[in-house]
Parts: C-alpha cells; structure tokens; sequence
C-alpha cells in the first residue's frame, strides 16, 4: 500500500445485479479515483443481510453478479491500489461495529433520513441489525482511517445522494469517539456523482432493485429495449402531436445522460415540446444510446466470466484484513480494551 495516497473505500450490496443508477451514482466515480487513490470496492454482504436476512440465497449468487459488474465497468483489482473486499471476511468489521455503537446515541439512527424513509418502504418487521446499519457502515469506512497522529488525511467516500445522512452520522461517530478516548479516526468526505439519483424507468424517483424499474448493467439487448419502449414519459401527453414536457420526464432525463449525440437530443426536445415527434421516435433513439452505452461492458463481461474473480475478492479481503487488525488495536487500545494495568 501506497502511504502517499488518499484512500478511497465505497460499497455496493450484493442484493442483485447493478444497474444504471450505481452506474451514474457511483460506478462511474470508481473507475476514474482507481488511478489517483488507494481504493477499497467493498460487497457488503453483511449490509444487504439487513432487508435479506431472509434470503440468503440472492445474496451469495449476487456476489459473483457484483464482480462480474465490477469488472465490466472497467475496475481493474490487477492494479497494486485497487482491492476488491468482502464484508463478512473481515470479521474485525463486526468488532468495530460494536465499538462504535457505544458512543453512538440510537436517536441518532432513528432521526437519520435515510433510514425513516428505507424504513417506512419496509414496513413491518425491521431488524436491530437495520436500524444500526449506519453504525456497522461507519466501521466499513473507519477501519481504513489513518491513525490521526501520523495523518490527518481524510477518507474520501464516493457515494449516491440516499448516503449522505449517513456519512454524517459516521463524521459523528469519529468525533464522539475521539472525545470519549482519544484520537483514533480521522473523518470522511462524501464524492458525489454527477447524478446522485437516477430516476427509475417508471418515473419513480430512484431506479432500484426493490421496485423493479431497472436497467441492469448485465442485461442483454432484448430486455433493454423492453423496458426503453415501456418507459414512462409526460404522462398528460396522449397524442404525438400533443406538446409535451420534457423538464423531470425519465426519457429526456436518460437522454442527457447516455445519448452523446446532443444534437439529436436538442432536437428531440425541440419537437417534444412542439408536438411533432412520438414517443416511439423518442424511446427508439434512447435505446440505440443507451445500447450502445452498454457495448464495451458487456465485452468486458464476457471477458470477465473467464476469470478466475474469486481470487481477486480473496487477494483484496486479506490485505484490507491487515489494515483492519492495525486499526482495532488501536480502537482497543483507545478504549483501554488492552488492559495496559494487567501487564
Ligand atoms: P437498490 O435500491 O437498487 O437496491 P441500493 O441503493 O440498495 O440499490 P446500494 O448497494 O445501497 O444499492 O448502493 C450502492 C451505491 O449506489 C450507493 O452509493 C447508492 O447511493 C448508489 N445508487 C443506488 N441506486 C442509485 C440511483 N438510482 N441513482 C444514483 N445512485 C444510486
Ligand atoms: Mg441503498
């Protein structure tokens, strides 16, 4: 590991295979920090257990899906700063999580936005483990803190908008606890994407796994093109000679973001506002785009399925492991957990 490099750490949960919104929310970030910083790409397994626990199944498959996308975004764990991790082999994590928690008041769990809103969408029957989430994420990030008496550098975490509240509460954390001991953790930075939110092909505000209004990034032609043409667009517009509206509406939104060709898209809009272009033209244009878009990742996918991925998860989790044992024992020791009286 490179002492002179910032250090990067972001997760994704292995719930199911990625799509656009991780994409242009944090993929698209990751590709780019690999060739300046010190980059940890964490599963969190352990994350996704808190709306899986009862499904493990999709969670052990959707690790493989998870790499194989890492992979064909172009992330590239053959680099010596590039480490791809597994939460749950790092079981320092689960200890630190514990820690962590004792300086953590739980009205701050439950005035986190984030959670209220994921916890009013799950309804009945949240875990402990659910509502502490932010706690055990605080870990996933601190465990990579330099110690803040050899450098105040620090951690830069890429991330979608619905994470932010989160990053607070680890800021938080770090305060409280180097006030309660003494200082162990440096603070993290939150790294924006271009588009925080991508709005679901539905029209909803995020695409996401759970409401099914996604274009997955491992999805072949035919089902792209499905669920372009099922788009939902101005939903007050009936006839294509209708004017219509394109400011919030999901196809110009995906337009700007995957159509390079921003002539046409100037003239789409033009048209759409005057009434004289369907949305049939409009889908069929969005599709070729975003078809495209999805070319050299689905090479690199193919590419990927050969490779041996479960050694670059094993290599990555056993150096980020190190890391996480110097930094428990300076979490320990903090806490007086060394019992320097008994020595
Ligand atoms: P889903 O809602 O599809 O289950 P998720 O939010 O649970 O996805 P996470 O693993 O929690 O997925 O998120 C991984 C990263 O991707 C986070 O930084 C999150 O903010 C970002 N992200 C997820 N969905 C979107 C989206 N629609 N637009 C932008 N960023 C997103
Ligand atoms: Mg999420």
């Amino acid at each position: 590991m490179s002492e002179n490099m910032k250090r990067v750490l972001t997760g994704i949960r292995p719930t199911g295979p990625l799509h656009l919104g991780h994409y242009v929310g944090a993929l698209k970030q990751w590709v780019l920090l690999q060739d300046e910083y010190e980059c940890f790409f964490m599963i969190a397994d352990v994350q996704a257990l808190t709306t899986h626990a009862g499904n493990p199944k999709v969670i052990e498959e959707s690790v493989r899906d998870v790499l194989l996308d890492f992979l064909a975004v172009g992330l590239d764990p053959t680099k010596p700063n590039v480490h791809f991790i597994l939460q749950s082999a790092i079981p320092e994590l689960a200890e630190l999580t514990v820690y962590l928690s004792m300086v953590t008041p739980f009205t701050w769990m439950q005035s986190n936005p984030t959670i209220q809103q994921e916890s009013k969408a799950l309804g009945k029957g949240i875990s402990t483990g659910f509502m502490c989430y932010p706690v055990s994420q605080a870990a996933d990030i601190l465990f990579v803190s330099p110690d803040p008496t050899e450098s105040k550098e620090e951690i830069l975490v890429p991330v979608g908008e619905d994470q932010v509240p989160h990053l607070r509460d680890t800021n938080s954390i770090v305060s409280a606890f180097n006030r309660t001991y003494s200082p162990t953790f440096n603070e993290c930075k939150p790294l924006l994407g271009d588009y925080p939110r991508l709005v679901g092909t539905d029209g909803q505000l995020k695409m996401s796994k759970s409401l099914g209004n996604c274009i997955n990034l491992g999805d072949d032609e035919k089902t792209v093109e499905k669920m372009v043409k099922g788009m939902f667009t101005d939903p007050n517009r009936i006839h294509p000679n209708d004017p219509g509206t394109v400011e919030g509406n999901p196809v110009f939104i995906y337009h700007d973001i995957f159509n390079p060709d921003k002539k046409e898209v100037c003239d789409l809009k033009k048209r759409y506002k005057d009434g004289t272009v369907g949305d049939v033209e409009v889908k069929e244009k969005l599709n070729v785009a975003i078809q495209s878009f999805l070319k050299p990742i689905r090479e690199r996918r193919k590419h990927a399925e050969k490779m041996d991925i479960k050694k670059f998860l094993e290599d990555g989790t056993d150096f980020a492991r190190g890391l996480a044992v110097k930094t428990l024992s300076r979490t320990r020791k903090a806490m007086h957990l060394d019992y320097p009286s008994l020595k």
